[in-house]
């Protein structure tokens, strides 16, 4: 094992068996108390069309009126004309464990002659959410943190029998790096199961071919056999087709259910042979609650920060890097002295080259000066040779020594 540069000594780790029970295999229940004691705080966002199920679907979701019976505008009212965002929440309790749930509606998605744009106020709400998270983290006492952030997204799909809309595609494609998207196909029971069957196959189809990414429940961890399973079967129903009442019938053979009553039978809320609400409810809220907090957490906030603290500066964030982390302060240091080594090595050199240009021209001069010098002897002597040799000339030949005097004499024989 590797550890970072510093100046705490990595301990010596060995295995050792215990003598008698210590108690921290207690540690578990210790986590579990202090969850149960704090709650536990779930926001789920619903888009789709006005009309599709959604406040019904809520309601059958948690098992509580979470919406009020709606009040719909009369005929001649003026259409809204942005998408709104609402939300509400509710303290609710099962085996003492508490849950703020909260449930963010966007009425007026797709409502009108041109959506366009109504992604934008939803991821708007979105990213707000982040916003105000980061702005408790920064804080200066973090004990109190309210997580609001939306950890799902449930999006409604009209159930059309063909294919996405570009309304869906668009608005899947605009969100999915910030929301646990999750498909779903309302009322699923205005449909037969052979055509339930090919426009799941036809949705999955576009949200492949657009590279949307859905919540997936995971199925490579190490879980038990049993999660595993379960979370097979739950992937394999996306998108989950459902049905949502909260009215409770009585069937033909006497039981009493959550559903829908028509002419020809009862459609069972919570019969899995009728719809995927059961493997819906168990996916949102039994098995991959702490899994969507989590991913919403960790990958999609994670995600967002970044691109945000990134768009702030990347300069201020680089060097905040480097202070932290000592291995990378040590990393830049290092490079800094090798800077700087080769740069007096590169001075070291260009001295020296300038110091042996210098010495070359001085020997050189004086190279020039000895040959002058030498020169001026060798002429010197030859001149002293060449009179010296006129000299011993005129001694054999018996003429006057002195050239002036026999001139003076040449020239008086010359007057005479
Ligand atoms: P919202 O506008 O999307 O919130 O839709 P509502 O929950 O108000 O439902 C609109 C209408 O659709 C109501 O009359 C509901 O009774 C009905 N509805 C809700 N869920 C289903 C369903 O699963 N199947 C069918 N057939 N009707 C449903």
């Amino acid at each position: 094992q590797t550890y970072p540069a510093s100046n705490i000594a990595p301990p010596q780790v060995s295995r050792k068996q215990l003598m008698g029970y210590v108690g921290f295999a207690n540690l578990p229940n210790q986590v579990h108390r202090r969850s149960v004691r704090k709650g536990f705080q779930f926001t789920v966002m619903v888009v789709g069309e006005s009309g599709l199920g959604k406040s019904t679907l809520v309601n059958t979701l948690f098992a509580t009126p979470l919406y009020p019976a709606k009040e719909l505008p009369p005929p001649s009212a003026e259409p809204a004309k942005t998408v709104s965002i609402e939300s509400i929440s509710a303290d609710i309790e099962e085996s003492d464990v508490r849950l703020r749930l909260t449930v963010v509606d966007t009425p007026g998605f797709g409502d009108y002659v041109n959506n366009d744009s109504s992604w934008k106020p939803i991821l708007d709400n979105i990213e707000a959410r982040f916003d105000a998270y980061l702005d408790q983290e920064n804080r200066v006492n973090r004990s109190k943190m309210v997580d609001n952030r939306v950890h799902a997204c449930l999006y409604f799909i009209q159930p059309t029998g063909h294919t996405l809309k570009p309304i869906d595609i668009e608005f899947m494609r605009r969100l999915h790096t910030r929301v646990n998207l999750i498909p779903i196909i309302a009322k699923a029971d205005t449909m037969t199961d052979e055509e339930v069957t090919q426009f799941k196959a036809r949705v999955l189809a576009d949200i492949r071919y657009h590279n949307i990414q859905i919540f997936q429940a995971p199925t490579y961890e190490k879980e038990d056999e049993e999660t595993l399973a379960e979370n097979e079967e739950i992937a394999s129903r996306i998108p989950f087709a459902v049905v949502g009442s909260t009215t409770i019938i009585k069937t033909p053979d006497g039981r009493t259910v959550r559903g829908r009553a028509y002419p020809w039978g009862v459609i069972e809320v919570d019969n899995e042979e009728h719809c995927d609400f059961v493997k819906l409810r168990q996916m949102l809220i039994r098995t991959n609650m702490e899994e969507l907090r989590e991913h919403t957490n960790l990958f999609l906030y994670e995600n967002w920060r970044t691109d945000k603290l990134i768009a702030m500066g990347v300069e201020q964030d680089q060097s905040v890097f480097k202070e932290v982390n000592p291995a990378a302060k040590q990393a830049e240091e290092r490079a800094m002295h090798e800077a700087k080594l080769s740069k007096m090595e590169a001075e070291m050199k260009m001295v020296f080259a300038q110091k042996v240009m210098e010495k070359e021209a001085k020997l050189k001069q004086s190279e020039e000066e000895l040959y002058a010098r030498h020169r001026e002897m060798k002429d010197a002597l030859d001149k002293q040779r060449m009179e010296l040799e006129d000299k011993k000339r005129r001694l054999e030949s018996g003429r006057p020594l002195t050239p002036e005097k026999s001139n003076t004499r040449k020239k008086g024989f010359l007057r005479t």
